[in-house]
């Protein structure tokens, strides 16, 4: 029903970096390599994604506009896993809900793509095309059939701002996937896509930063922490720089941002946040997740363990090299 998608499509398409956020998501769930993402006026006119991924055969093209009927959920206790990025299935159907779209898709399979176009929730056109193995999928006009949220949308700087901070984002998560990002015509990220983390937060914030990062690379039984923290040449006065991933999934985790700059102020008392490129892997039966599609939340079945275990890691590395 297509009040429903409209309704439905306000939880996860609040503004045009949501739609980013999806979009990449999927182009990296489909074990894509290379992405480009492609942005006009904030992505309030034109949003572009490209992948070298897997394709979409052309009989389940429709289905991936169709609330749930995709849902990379095939039991409840996926719910829990978070290895894999979406895992809703109802993005796509709420970002057509609200906007034009065309995707331009093949998989390996098929000699031909499939090019098809939806608005409003409505398939316009589908039809065959010759294309390259992959996705592109272009969204136009957000909020065209909602003229109340389309008013609320921020300017077009704040917007990049948020669709910059984003892909920043999923970049480091993704070490091994090269994104480009275009915005408004300008070259604004191009990272290598060589698995190594250091060489993506290089291409994000330069040299003077990862000059001055030292190695995290950590094991147990229970859990694996590989990235970096900052050493005491990187002052830092707000959390700008403070990235932690749980399962490639970025989170706002209270536990291990406390226990990092509680480590900080033990030792370098002058950082008052602790900088930090860290990826942490942790079997997803230790971590109680908020389903909401919006929280970065995520709660751990031993905080305690958590947090002692990463403030003894960084306190350690960092009384390595300032003593
Ligand atoms: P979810 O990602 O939660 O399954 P989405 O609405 O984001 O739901 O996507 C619906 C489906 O469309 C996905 O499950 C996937 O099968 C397909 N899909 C979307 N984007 C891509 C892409 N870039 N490459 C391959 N398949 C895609
Ligand atoms: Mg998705």
């Amino acid at each position: 029903d297509l009040t429903i998608n409209k309704i439905a499509a306000g939880e996860v398409v609040e503004r045009p970096s949501s739609v980013v956020k999806e979009l990449l998501e999927n182009a990296i769930d489909s074990g894509a390599t290379q992405v480009v993402v492609d942005i006009t006026d904030g992505g309030k006119k034109c949003i572009k994604i490209s992948d070298n991924g897997s394709g979409i055969l052309s009989s389940e093209v429709e289905k991936c506009f169709l609330r749930h009927a995709t849902s990379k959920i095939k039991e409840i206790d996926d719910l829990y896993d978070l290895y894999s990025l979406g895992f809703r299935g109802e993005a796509l159907a709420s970002i057509s809900a609200v906007s034009n779209i065309e995707m331009i898709t093949k998989t390996k399979e098929e000699v031909i793509g499939t090019k098809i176009v939806l608005s409003g929730s409505k398939i316009i056109k589908k039809e065959p095309i010759g294309t390259k193995d992959g996705t592109t999928i272009t969204v136009k006009d957000l909020f065209f059939n909602t003229p109340v949220r389309a008013k609320f949308l921020k300017s077009t700087h704040a917007e990049t701002i948020n669709i910059s901070d984003l892909i920043n984002k999923l970049a480091i998560g993704n070490p091994g996937v090269r994104i480009k990002y275009i915005n408004n015509k300008k070259l604004m990220l191009n990272t290598p896509g060589d698995n190594k983390l250091i060489n993506v937060i290089r291409s994000i914030y330069g040299k003077e930063i990862t000059d001055n990062l030292i190695e995290i690379d950590y094991e147990d039984e229970k859990i694996k922490i590989y990235g970096y923290i900052g050493n005491n040449n990187i002052y830092r006065s707000n959390k700008n720089l403070q990235h932690v991933y749980i399962n490639k999934r970025y989170v706002r985790s209270k536990v291990i941002l406390d226990a990092i700059n509680e480590s900080y102020k033990s030792i370098i008392p002058i950082n008052k946040f602790g900088v930090c490129f860290l990826n942490i892997t942790i079997n997803p039966s230790e971590i109680d997740v908020n389903i909401h599609p919006t929280k970065l939340e995520v709660k751990f079945q031993d905080e305690k363990d958590v947090y002692i275990k990463i403030r003894d890691i960084v306190k350690n590395k960092l009384l390595n090299i300032s003593l």
